[in-house]
Formats: C-alpha cells, structure tokens, sequence
C-alpha cells in the first residue's frame, strides 16, 4: 500500500501542509484581531494561576474573571497550541456509547450529573459565543453515534439516555453515505471552529504566551524562566498534568491518538446534516466545515505502532464514499484517557488542597473543558457544585471499571521496565525514510534515515519516566507508549507530559 505520507515530509496528492489541522491553516483568518500578548517577565503575586492555555485553561480563567477573581494564563508556547489545536470540534454530550456505561457501574444519580453537565456545557457555550458574539463557525446540527452491526446496543443507549434526560432518539436514517443498522440522535448539539472561539473568549484575559511553567514548588511558588509566580490558587490545564508526584497521573492516565483529514469536494454534494461517529473504535468520525468534510479514523495507544497506516485508511475511504474529493489537510491528534472514561476534575491531590487539575477528557473535552471551568470556579469561589463528586481526580473506580484502571496501571508499569527488541545493529539496515533502534558504546540509539542519507540520533529513553521511545512511521515521531509523549526525529518534544528535548545525540552522514 502507497502511503499517502511521504517519508520526506510531503503528501502524496497536493495536500498542503504536513500535520497541521485545518483549524491551524485558517489561523491567518483569525490573527488579525489578536492581541499580541507579552511573555512574563519578573515576578508576581497573583489569586490563580491557571497553567496551559488550551480549551480546559482559557475557559477556566474566563469563568474565574466572570465572577470578578483575579487570574492569570501560563501558556508555555501561544494559546490553542496543544491538543486543542487538532480537535474536531464537536460540542456534544454524546459521548459515545457511555450512559449505559455510566448507569451500570456509576449509578443513576452519577449517571445523570455526568449528562447534566455536559448538557449544560452545550448550552453554555451558545450563550458565550451570542453573549460576546464570538465568530467561530458555530452551528446547531445534530450528533450521532450509529452502528453498522448491532441495533440493540443502540437501542439500550437511546434508552439509557432518555432515562438520564437526554435529547436522544432512535434512527435508521442518515445523510452517511452507506446504511447504518441504526444510530442514535441528539439534537441541539453543536459544532464550532476551536482556535477562533478560543481567540474569541480569551480577549479580555491577562495571557502570558512563552512562559514554560517549569516546577511548582512545595510552598507552591510557581517557577518560569522569566519569573516567579506567587497563586493563592493554582490551576493545572496542560493537557497531561506535568507533576508525576503526589497525583500519580502517569498510573491513572494513557494517551489515544487519531488520525484526520479535510476533504475539499462539491458542497452540493450531498452535505452533512449533523455529526457522525461510528460506535465501533476502529470506525470513522465525521463533520463539515464550511466546504470541506472532516473524516477521522485510526484511533491507537499513543506510542504503538498502529497496525494499518492510518491516513491510508482515511484516504481510500474518502475515494470510496466521496468519489472525486480532494485531501486538503491531514492531521493527528492525543487526548488523555481515564479507565472509567470520566475526566479528572478537581483537587489535584489530598497533599495539595490549593491546586486544581482538569484532565483526562477522552476525546470529549470541548464540553469537558467547560464543564471543568464551572467546577473549577465554584471551588475556588466556594459555591456549591453537586456534579463535583463525579469528576473528583480521587474517586474511587467503581466495580466494572476495577480492572480496567488495573489494566492502565499494569500495562503502564510493564511499559516501563520493557526492553526494546534487539536493535538493528548496522544503520545502512534501517530504509531510507524510516528508522531504526541501535547499540552504540553500551547505549541505544532511536536512528531516523532521511531520503538523503542523513541520519539523526536520539536516546530512546523518554525524559519523563524513562520508558523506551517507539517510533511511529505514520507521523515520522518517537512517542512513548506509557504516557504518550513525543519527540520528532530530531528529539524536539512534540506532546507532553515530558519537560524536554530527548537528547539529539548527533547528525551523521553515512560514507
Ligand atoms: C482526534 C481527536 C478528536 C477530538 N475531537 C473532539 C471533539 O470533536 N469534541 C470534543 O469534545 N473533544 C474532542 N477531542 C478532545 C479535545 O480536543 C481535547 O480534550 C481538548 O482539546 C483538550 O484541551 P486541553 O485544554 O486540556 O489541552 P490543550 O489544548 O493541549 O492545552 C494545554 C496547553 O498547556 C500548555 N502547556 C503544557 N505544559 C505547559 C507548561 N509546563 N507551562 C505552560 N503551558 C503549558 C500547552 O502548550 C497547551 O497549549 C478530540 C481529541 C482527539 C485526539
């Protein structure tokens, strides 16, 4: 199979850019009215710190500063610049398959606090966008989740849902181009452009852009490179939270990633109604922006080889149902993933009753992050908040969900004392355009060849937790599968939860 990525970092029918989402392309549209903000430079004393300027963060200094608190954005490089950036933004409540889910193994009332706020979340985010008419491509349409092969497990969801009050019902019909067995409908949900709502709402916030957050001390003192910080509250949003102790997150989260295109094709061509999501894992996701179809598939562990090349499957599915549509854009995505599939929201850790983390939204975290920032805010401004319970970073995983979160954990420790198979030992092994794992004096090398015979060397050991690196020749990156960092092949970080470079051991040219 032709892979539709080239090794040398082009695709291989007139797509634009490498990797960068469509969000990210249409960025210019958006820059124009952007404040330029500042970097941090000296030292402040502040009531929050929120740190990481994704959905999650930027939404929870928006709710803070609306109740008259005074805050602040960390952000380590420009706001919208994690996973935020590569989303397909669906806001929904519509999770996938999980009320049935959340019903048995959480309880009704849990069940039903789950629904309710991100219902609300939903809502919420009509009245924002109206109240300071944010232009953000923001439109009603419908959500649905819908199975080729099995109508009762849709039925036992549009059931569950109805139960919990949800806007849920049954259909046979959709605007996909095959048929489905039946899918499952939620109405008055949304779909927006994330970077142009995030640049919408963060107008009036106090941002510092290019300012790494590089440790937060016992005392909690906030430490950049430009300067101190001094929060009475600190609020972590940074995607993977970057404190492995006390919290423990790298035990009791793992990274999904997924893989994306924009189809540029007739848009009379028998445009979307709504938002589509297959139910089986390994299906496809689909929604419109403006002209263009996004469809998404391949979703992987973080960190392990994917078994068939993701952005092949997109691209002979796209030939398949959309017959003469062109490839625009492609691009991948991470998100943290919780064992019960229910975000982290809340205290940090017991040791640390001052700080707050909001985490962990797999895969729904456009409704997640609004549903954190009203958390968040009545913690902090000490207003009752009966939905608080049920994302508490602390909880217990109820039965059902035991061995799943034993299954996070142990694979996450197997992982980390995993030895890498014994590496190719002769570099010219490794094909041009791919990469291999090498001795060399007592230590292992991950060796990427280029098309030009160059070859760059990193430690395959991740700076994190020290697991060992895999490369990943969808996207030419070595990612680690215990917790989903990523590095490119000259060792840049790409994806925390790592700090830093992996070492970028030297460059060569072979003679
Ligand atoms: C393929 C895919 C599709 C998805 N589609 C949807 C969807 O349709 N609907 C939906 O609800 N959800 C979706 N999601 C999930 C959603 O995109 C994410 O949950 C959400 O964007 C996460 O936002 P965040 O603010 O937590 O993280 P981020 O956007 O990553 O923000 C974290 C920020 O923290 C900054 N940062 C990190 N470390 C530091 C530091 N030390 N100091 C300062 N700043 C720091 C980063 O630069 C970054 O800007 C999808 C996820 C994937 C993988």
């Amino acid at each position: 199979m032709k892979p539709i990525w080239k090794a040398n970092g082009t695709f291989s029918n007139n797509t634009r850019e490498k990797g960068e989402s469509i969000w990210v392309q249409e960025k210019e549209t958006i820059s124009n009215n952007n404040h330029e903000r500042k970097k941090l430079t000296g030292d402040l004393n502040i009531e929050v710190a929120v740190i990481g300027g994704g959905l999650a963060g930027i939404l929870t200094a928006y709710m803070l500063q609306q109740r008259g608190v005074s805050v602040i954005v960390l952000e380590c490089f420009e706001i919208g610049s994690g996973i935020t950036r590569n989303t397909t933004g669906k806001i929904t409540s519509q999770h996938g398959l999980i009320y049935q889910r959340l019903l048995r193994y959480k309880g009704e009332e849990r069940a039903r606090a789950y629904a309710a706020a991100n219902q609300r979340a939903v809502q919420k985010y009509e009245e924002v966008i109206n109240q300071l008419h944010i232009e953000c491509d923001y439109s009603k349409l419908s959500n649905y989740i819908f199975s080729l092969d099995n109508e009762n497990r849709i039925q036992q969801e549009v059931q569950a849902a109805k139960r919990l009050g949800l806007p849920a019902s049954l259909t046979r019909e959709t605007k996909l181009p095959f048929q489905v067995k039946a899918a499952i409908r939620f109405e008055n949900q949304a779909q927006f452009h994330p970077i142009k709502f995030l640049h919408g709402i963060s107008k009036e916030l106090t941002i510092y852009e290019h300012t790494k957050v590089m440790e937060i001390q016992k005392d909690g003192l906030i430490l950049t490179e430009q300067g101190n910080i001094r929060a009475k509250f600190i609020v972590i949003t940074t995607h993977y939270p970057f404190i492995n102790f006390p919290g423990l997150y790298f035990i009791k989260l793992h990274q999904e990633r997924e893989y994306l295109a924009a189809l540029e094709w007739d848009k009379n061509n028998s445009i979307l109604d709504g938002m589509y999501l297959d139910a089986d894992p390994n299906g496809f996701t689909f929604r419109n922006h403006q002209n263009y179809l996004l469809l998404g598939s391949g979703s992987h562990r973080a960190g392990k080889q994917n078994p068939e090349d993701a952005y092949v499957k997109i691209m002979e599915a796209a030939s398949k149902w959309y017959p003469g549509s062109k490839i625009k854009y492609a691009w991948s995505n991470q998100d943290c993933m919780t064992p019960d599939k229910v975000p982290y929201i809340g205290r940090y850790s017991a040791s640390t009753p001052n700080i707050y983390v909001a985490t962990g939204f797999n895969k729904w975290g456009m409704t997640g992050s609004m549903v954190a920032a009203e958390i968040i805010r009545d913690m902090i401004c000490k207003i009752p908040n009966n939905t608080e319970k049920v994302f508490r970073p602390n909880r217990m995983m109820f039965s059902g969900t035991g061995f799943m979160l034993k299954d996070t954990a142990i694979s996450t420790i197997n992982l980390l004392s995993e030895h890498l198979r014994i590496p190719k030992d002769k570099l010219r092994e490794i094909e041009k355009g791919n990469a291999g794992v090498v001795k060399y004096k007592g230590q292992k090398y991950g060796v990427y060849r280029d098309l030009e015979d160059n070859y760059f060397f990193v430690t395959t050991k991740c700076p994190h937790l020290g697991c060992s690196l895999a490369w990943n020749q969808n996207e030419m990156s070595w990612d680690c599968p215990c917790h989903g960092s990523r590095f490119d092949y000259r060792g840049n970080l790409i994806n925390n939860p790592a700090m830093r470079d992996t070492f970028d051991a030297c460059r060569r040219k072979l003679k």
